[in-house]
């Protein structure tokens, strides 16, 4: 049997793989203990209905007009979709019992690794054992083991999340840079409003807890887009919860008998918008990786280099990406919180440019039928694990023969679409005819 600790998306997504290759699956998670939406794109919702997770998305979306104020300029970006997280996690568990998944409800209290498997104790169910363990808590799962070493963690960050009931109106959602953080706002129709301000723990100087929902509310009464945006009626039960947004990428991420995933495998800036996405990618390539060290304990090194250097380079790349928004904001540079965002984690681009003389192939690990095996790629500037194949297409061979024959000739034996689209990737690679 197969316990995954966490209902989160990426806990359901790697349930939801293994039962489709006939695992027996348990999964072992407690309620998240407050409420909170969450900002998706289209591209979001379309990964999670593909993992299977009807359900969760079924009431929980709510079509919002983002509004973005950075480095003094407004502008209304495209459409996001909110996430009610409560009606989420609710539809995420619901798309596990219809799948056939043991769900137990509790709180994991420990985990005891064994030679060859785990012994799980939960809060109220006594213990479990398993042979194979995923972690999937989330931001809350434990850190690695210490002999793993420090993995990485960007500027030490922490999201100050504000909700209360408000007066009805329209659904719509906004982010605005600020000198020492950024904020997110909500409104749903309903009136639920979210101000969410992120700081730097180092240099926020935030007042004590008894204190700090008062400072909250008077720093976004300062923000005249927040009070444009929340309007003045009454503000009924006013919560505050804290949580850590560092970015966090764990040491280690897969033994032969254990898997990290989603947030417990890397955590990302919320800033991205990304979160949910990235915790789907780790997690849709994980029951491939797992089914591996069970069935083809020789390919064991392989899988987990597959799934560590994929979690590794997604997660430097959103990292990137993040620092390039932060870059963005110029108003504040030298201000602590923006300063050492700016940096971090590296200089390097988030995109390289395409450089066809400096494509290569090496041999790399990928996923074929069911399984991590290991092929012949093509290692570009930009994706530099390598492309197997396009459309079907093994690249490495077909730029074997382009050092020596026309392209014509090369692309002869395929179909029109596939021609059409190599073609595609050869010239965005940077290739001339
Ligand atoms: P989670 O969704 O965190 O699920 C983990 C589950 O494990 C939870 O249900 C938890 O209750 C359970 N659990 C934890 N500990 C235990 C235990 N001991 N025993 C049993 N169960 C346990 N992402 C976006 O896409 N858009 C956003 O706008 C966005 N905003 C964010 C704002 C903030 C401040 C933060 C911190 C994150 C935000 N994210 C956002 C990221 C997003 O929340 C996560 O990336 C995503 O939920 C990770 O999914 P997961 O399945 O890995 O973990």
């Amino acid at each position: 049997m197969i316990a995954i600790l966490g209902a989160g998306p990426a806990g359901a997504a790697v349930a939801l793989g293994l039962r489709r290759l006939g695992y027996d699956v348990t999964v072992v998670c407690e309620w998240r203990r407050f409420a909170a939406l969450e900002g998706v794109s289209v591209r979001v919702l379309e990964a999670l209905r593909g993992a299977g997770l009807q359900h969760a998305l079924a009431e929980a979306t709510l079509p919002s007009q983002r509004q973005v104020s950075w480095n003094g300029q407004q502008h209304a970006q495209n459409i996001e979709y909110l996430l009610d997280r409560p009606a989420f996690d609710r539809g995420l568990r619901e798309d596990l019992r219809l799948a056939g998944v043991e769900l137990i409800e509790g709180r994991v209290l420990g985990v005891q690794p064994l030679a060859t498997g785990s012994r799980i104790e939960i809060e109220g169910h006594g213990v479990l054992a398993c042979e194979f363990l995923v972690e999937a808590r989330g931001r809350q799962a434990p850190a690695s083991h210490k002999t793993l070493g420090k993995g990485l963690r960007g500027p030490e960050t922490v999201s100050l999340l504000n909700r209360w009931q408000g007066t009805t109106g329209e659904t719509a959602s906004a982010v605005e840079s600020l000198e020492d953080g950024w904020a997110w706002m909500a409104r749903r129709a309903d009136g639920q409003c979210y101000w969410q301000w992120t700081v730097d723990v180092a240099s926020a100087q935030l007042p004590g807890k008894a204190q700090l929902l008062d400072y909250c509310s008077q720093r976004r009464r300062g923000s005249a887009l927040a009070r444009a945006f929340f309007g003045a009626g009454t503000e009924a039960d006013l919560q505050l919860h804290a949580r850590s947004s560092t970015a966090i990428l764990s040491p280690q991420v897969c033994g032969d008998h254990w898997i990290r995933v989603g947030d417990a495998a890397m955590a990302v800036d919320p800033l991205s918008g990304n979160g949910i996405f990235q915790s789907l990618s780790s997690a849709l390539q994980a029951p491939v990786v797992i089914n591996t060290l069970l069935r083809k304990p020789e390919r064991a090194a392989l899988a987990r280099r597959f799934h560590q250097q994929r979690v590794e380079q997604l997660f430097l790349r959103f990292a990137r990406i993040g620092r390039d928004f932060y870059a963005d904001e110029q108003r504040w540079k030298d201000q602590p919180f923006w300063h050492a965002r700016r940096q971090w984690p590296d200089a390097e681009v988030a995109h390289a440019q395409a450089d066809f003389a400096a494509l290569r192939i090496e041999r790399a690990p990928v996923l074929r039928e069911g399984f991590v095996d290991e092929a012949e790629v093509v290692i570009t500037a930009d994706q530099p694990l390598g492309i197997w194949h396009v459309q079907g297409v093994e690249l490495a061979p077909l730029l074997r023969r382009l050092a020596g024959e026309p392209i014509g000739q090369v692309l002869a034996g395929l179909t029109g679409e596939q021609g059409k689209v190599v073609r595609g990737w050869l010239l965005a690679q940077g290739y001339k005819p």
